[in-house]
Parts: C-alpha cells; sequence; structure tokens
C-alpha cells in the first residue's frame, strides 16, 4: 500500500466473521474501517473464540486498515427506565467494552440514549452515572466510549453540543471520553454545516461546549430530510439536503485530517455505492 493516508472508510458488514469487515474494506481501498462486534439486534453474543481474534488481527496486519472503531449494539440505553432495559443494558455495554479490548480497538461509538419521558436533565443524569460505573469497574480496558451527536429523534439525547457539556462535567474519568460527529444527526439537529459560514460556527460551537480535540471520529453521511428535522435518514453525498460543500470543507479542514471519516450510506453487498462516495471525498 502506498498511498496516501486519507481517514476514509465505511461501516462494514461482519457477515462470516469479524475479520471480513476487515477484508471489504481493504476490497475498496479503505484505510479505517467501522464494524459492529456482533449482531447489533441482540442483546448476546458468544464469546470470540482465539481462532477469530487471530483472523481478525491477521487480516488487519494484511490489509493497510490501520484503525477499526466499533459501534455499538442499538438496543443499548443507558438511561432506560425500566430496570430489566437498563440492567441488560449495562451488562450489553461491559460486554462491547470487552470485545473492542479483546479486539485491540479503541473507540467504541454509542448513542447516549432515550429519556423516556423521565426528562431531559434525568436522562443525561442517568448517563453520566452509568458511565462512571462502567468506567471505574472496566478501568484496565483501553476502550475509550465514544459519545456520538444525534438527529434528536423522539426522545434520544445528544442532538445538542450542550448535552454533551453537562454530560462531560458529570462524567469522572473524562479523558477516557471521546466523541464521533455525525454530519447527517447535527444537521438533522439543526446545525448547519451545509455553508462556510455554518460550518465554521458549529465546530465553534464545539469547541467550546466539547473541545474539538475529543472528536476521534467522524461519521460522513448527507441527510434525506432538512435542517431541524431531527430526523435521522442517510442520503449519498452530495445527493441530500447537506450538500457537496460541507465534505469538501471536512475533507480539507486541517484540524481533522487524522481523524477518521466513515461513510454510513446505503449500499448493496458489491459496495459500489461506497466506491462512488469515497471517490467523491479523495476528489476534495
Ligand atoms: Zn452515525
Ligand atoms: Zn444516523
Amino acid at each position: 500500500m502506498h498511498e496516501v493516508n486519507d481517514n476514509i472508510g465505511a461501516h462494514m458488514s461482519i457477515s462470516g466473521g469479524v475479520h471480513k469487515a476487515i477484508e471489504r474494506g481493504k476490497s475498496v481501498r479503505h484505510q479505517v474501517v467501522q464494524i459492529f462486534t456482533k449482531n447489533n439486534m441482540q442483546w448476546q453474543a458468544k464469546e470470540f473464540a482465539s481462532a477469530e481474534l487471530d483472523a481478525f488481527q491477521k487480516a488487519k496486519d494484511d490489509s493497510g486498515i490501520h484503525s477499526v472503531i466499533a459501534h455499538n449494539s442499538y438496543l443499548i440505553n443507558l438511561a432506560a427506565l425500566k430496570e430489566d432495559t437498563y440492567e441488560k443494558s449495562m451488562l450489553a455495554f461491559a460486554d462491547e467494552m470487552k470485545r473492542c479490548h479483546q479486539l485491540k480497538i479503541k473507540y467504541l461509538v454509542f448513542h447516549p440514549g432515550s429519556h423516556g419521558g423521565a426528562g431531559e436533565e434525568n436522562g443525561l443524569n442517568k448517563i453520566a452515572e452509568s458511565l462512571n460505573r462502567l468506567l471505574d469497574k472496566h478501568n484496565k480496558w483501553e476502550v475509550h466510549p465514544t459519545f456520538e451527536t444525534t438527529a434528536g429523534q423522539g426522545k434520544n439525547l445528544g442532538y445538542s453540543f450542550e448535552h454533551f457539556n453537562y454530560l462531560l462535567d458529570k462524567i469522572e474519568q473524562k479523558e477516557r471520553i471521546a466523541f464521533c460527529v455525525d454530519t447527517c444527526h447535527i444537521f438533522a439537529a439543526g446545525y448547519d454545516i451545509s455553508t462556510e459560514e455554518g460550518y465554521k460556527k458549529t465546530f465553534d460551537a464545539f469547541d467550546s461546549s466539547i473541545g474539538l480535540d475529543k472528536i476521534a471520529v467522524f461519521h460522513v453521511n448527507d441527510s434525506k430530510k432538512e435542517l431541524g428535522s431531527r430526523v435521522d435518514r442517510h442520503e449519498h453525498l452530495g445527493k441530500g439536503t447537506i450538500g457537496v460543500d460541507a465534505f469538501r470543507l471536512l475533507m480539507k479542514d486541517e484540524r481533522f485530517k487524522d481523524v477518521p471519516k466513515i461513510l454510513e450510506t446505503p449500499k448493496g453487498d458489491d459496495l459500489k455505492e461506497d466506491i462512488i462516495n469515497t471517490n467523491l471525498l479523495r476528489s476534495f
């Protein structure tokens, strides 16, 4: 591999084993990849066999892919009101951290959670308390829980940078927390990155609430829905309501040149759409 490191990648399926995601990323000449470490719609997963872990590291070493990001299960809600769902969420989150540790994945992206009607402040307090427990208990794992910015559908938290400012304030081991900025989500949440002026304002706001150095990952998606719609629907780059300028600004932004940029746009098994979106990003 003699290519320039542009940190572009995509979310890849682990169908056939976790190592398969690496092979999929390599097949479209990506340098980073995002995976689920297990079926994301189930609470439980079988432990990794050591052969699986070996196959994963070997595939990674052979691939030119230098970093792998994990995304946790959609079922997990660290602010769940139902005791049963909450306990399952805490166990599943810890298990995801362990799986990342075993795969040597540093960043575990997760959605902050839904307050379920308890109110935003109560929800945020519960998320902070949950992370304090998780980080305290699993001190040895070098895994950074990585908050993803959300569109704010329904009762989901994390659509405002202020939410994260509040969370960081309550989290004890702040240095272990990282962030994932999803371009579709922040736009749907009302941050207008479609123009140069709006892009600058958005990241200035992020910087003062959270800190740009906390950004470990970008999810690079256009949006099907309008600015401030609070609806999360991903679109191919340049084909949605954000438009191509935001992605050009992001790719050219020196502050983020070392930050992995992950596509989560719709695609088929042949990954043709990933290639088109990747080529567009590389053209900037
Ligand atoms: Zn995302
Ligand atoms: Zn999304």
